[in-house]
């Protein structure tokens, strides 16, 4: 789509994707305003979020920087809107690539199941695999269903950002919760741990919290998505795959460090990558790869991570000091890349000290 925005000036480009259509698979949020890109096709907006734990709740007002939801199935059909204005760029469906491309001649070669191709230079985007467990300090994996509910239950003006669930054993649970309407709402069961869970793993959680909420009134299930997102990617991930092939081959998306470490946000922060690496191919230049985070900012994610997978029971209270202490402009700007010094600075504050220093120090988290 970035690349449709050049018209004449984007290169002939060839997208190789192995699905056969684009299904309405996931639902992406972000924070913004008018100007944020895709806010015009987002299907719902929130002026308040919530983070929750046991009987405390702590609501938070965004009105400038509104919680915004785009489902994948309008972010598609732009796509296609968009492609079918660009001549020089197409989208060839049913086509997985079938092996490793590889560089001879100056070109890069690739097998796919419709044949043979070769390109000057190679954007990828697939996953890297297999993944090992130890590829990412911890993975967020979530399950869940967009309900229609006989009875208005859900507040429309309000997303539950993070409902806490009880403690359990080496992992942090909360459910997310995006209301459409009073009647309708996209109801997700959430893990941060070690390792990745499948849907079927997070169901019996999911359909715990959507009664809890529906409290025994009759709803349908409308559809469905499910996602396993690594969260601080570790030198593991290059032995699986993601292997540097030179300026004119990159590897970019959520295994290539496309999400932000400590919260999986991944949507704005691609879409900025792709404006950058289409302007420069557009410039003649090769593709860009993900620039990395700021030192500081990237330091603070790897040790929140580190502390939550040391002692995940301190994560409920972490979030709700964030959320409770510090200015919720503060934090939206922190959660969305835009983070000022000071922000920082006041997120630090809201924090306990100990846990963090026992990291930083590499003590036992008895003492
Ligand atoms: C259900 C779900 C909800 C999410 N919600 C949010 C959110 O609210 N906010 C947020 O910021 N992020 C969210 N994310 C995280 C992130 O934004 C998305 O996962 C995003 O789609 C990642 O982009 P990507 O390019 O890495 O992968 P994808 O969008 O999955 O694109 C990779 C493409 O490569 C294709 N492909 C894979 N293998 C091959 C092959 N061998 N040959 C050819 N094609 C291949 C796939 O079919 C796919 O179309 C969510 C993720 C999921 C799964």
């Amino acid at each position: 789509m970035h690349l449709a925005d050049f018209k004449q000036r984007a290169p002939t480009t060839l997208i190789l994707e192995q699905r056969s259509r684009y299904e309405n698979d996931r639902t992406w949020c972000f924070w913004g305003d008018d100007k944020t890109p895709f806010a015009a096709l987002a299907a719902h907006q929130w002026r308040i979020v919530s983070v929750a734990k046991a009987d405390q709740v702590v609501r938070v007002e965004c009105a400038d920087a509104v919680y915004q939801m785009l489902s994948s199935e309008q972010f598609y059909s732009a796509a296609a809107r968009a492609l079918s204005n660009a001549p020089r760029i197409q989208l060839q469906m049913d086509s997985p690539l079938l092996s490793e491309p590889q560089s001879k001649g100056g070109r890069w070669h690739f097998q796919t199941s419709k044949g043979k191709f070769s390109a000057a230079m190679v954007v990828d985007t697939r996953p890297a695999a297999p993944v090992a467990n130890d590829a990412a300090l911890m993975w967020q994996s979530f399950y869940g269903q967009e309900i229609d509910c006989s009875q208005p239950i859900f507040e429309p003006d309000c997303a539950e950002l993070m409902s806490f669930s009880s403690a359990s054993p080496g992992r942090v649970a909360f459910t997310y919760v995006l209301p459409i309407s009073s009647t309708r709402a996209l109801v997700e069961f959430t893990v941060f741990a070690v390792k990745p869970q499948s849907a079927k793993a997070l169901s019996a959680d999911l359909a715990a919290a959507i009664e809890q909420r529906v409290k025994g009134a009759v709803f349908a299930v409308l559809r469905s998505e499910q996602g396993v997102l690594p969260m601080g990617l570790t030198p593991a991930l290059k032995d699986s795959g993601a292997h540097d092939k030179g300026s004119t081959y990159v590897r970019v998306g959520l295994f290539a460090g496309a999400a932000r470490p400590a919260t999986g946000y991944a949507f704005q922060r691609i879409q900025r990558w792709a404006g950058d690496c289409a302007a420069r191919i557009a410039g003649g230049g090769s593709p860009l790869a993900h620039t990395k985070d700021p030192w500081l900012l990237a330091r603070m994610d790897t040790l929140f991570l580190q502390v939550i997978q040391r002692q995940p029971q301190l994560a409920p209270d972490m979030f709700m000091d964030i959320f409770s202490r510090v200015e919720s402009q503060r934090v939206i700007r922190f959660l969305s890349d835009q983070g000022r010094l000071s922000d920082y600075a006041a997120i630090v504050w809201a924090l306990p000290v100990r846990p963090f220093l026992r990291q930083l120090f590499r003590l036992p988290s008895w003492l």
